[in-house]
């Protein structure tokens, strides 16, 4: 008899993805594997000024997902959030979370961060995926000072974030 799975395996990836750099798009590309639906969202917090606006992050995440090309193995989607990651998590139905490891640092943040959440909401666990040596180095925030700085990011980034990046900065340099 063929094997036939009923439950649609849904995972939520939230991050600020300010930008979205090689790392991220490798916990994607892994993540799916593991999922039928994979949700990434994206924090909005208050106060922080992004340098990338959403809908620019959303639109970069959205072909970031296409260009993997994985067909009908996994469904992506794109959405935003405003509050509580478990929050997110349930409104979209999702079975876990799934957050990116790079050292020392990000597990013992992520442990507690994953211990908080899942107190808040027993039904969705935390999955981690250990970053391969060649993108374990790069961080969001640094690729955003060196973009700010006019440095070249295009090892840290796909083409196309690159070129957001270019276009966010100078927009920001004709605003001051
Ligand atoms: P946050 O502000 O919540 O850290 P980020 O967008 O920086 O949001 O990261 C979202 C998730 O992606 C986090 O779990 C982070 O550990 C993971 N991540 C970020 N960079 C990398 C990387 N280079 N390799 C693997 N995971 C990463």
């Amino acid at each position: 008899m063929p094997y036939v799975r009923l439950m649609t395996r849904i995972a939520l990836y939230p991050g600020s993805f300010d930008p979205l750099t090689l790392g991220h798009v490798e916990v994607i590309r892994t993540g799916a594997a593991l999922c039928d639906r994979l949700i990434v969202a994206i924090g909005a917090h208050h106060g922080k000024t992004p340098l990338l606006a959403l809908e620019e992050r959303v639109e970069l995440i959205g072909a970031a997902c296409a260009a993997l090309d994985l067909g009908q193995a996994c469904r992506f989607e794109v959405v935003s959030f405003a509050g509580l990651v478990v929050d997110a998590a349930k409104a979209h139905r999702a079975h876990f979370i799934l957050r990116g490891l790079r050292d020392g640092t990000d597990f013992d943040y992520e442990m507690q961060m994953a211990g908080m959440n899942l107190a808040m909401a027993p039904q969705i666990s935390t999955i981690f995926l250990a970053a391969s040596p060649p993108v374990r180095h790069i961080t969001a925030s640094l690729v955003r000072q060196i973009a700010m700085l006019g440095g070249d990011v295009s090892r840290f980034v796909a083409p196309q974030v690159a070129d957001a990046l270019r276009r966010a900065v100078a927009r920001r340099g004709s605003q001051q």
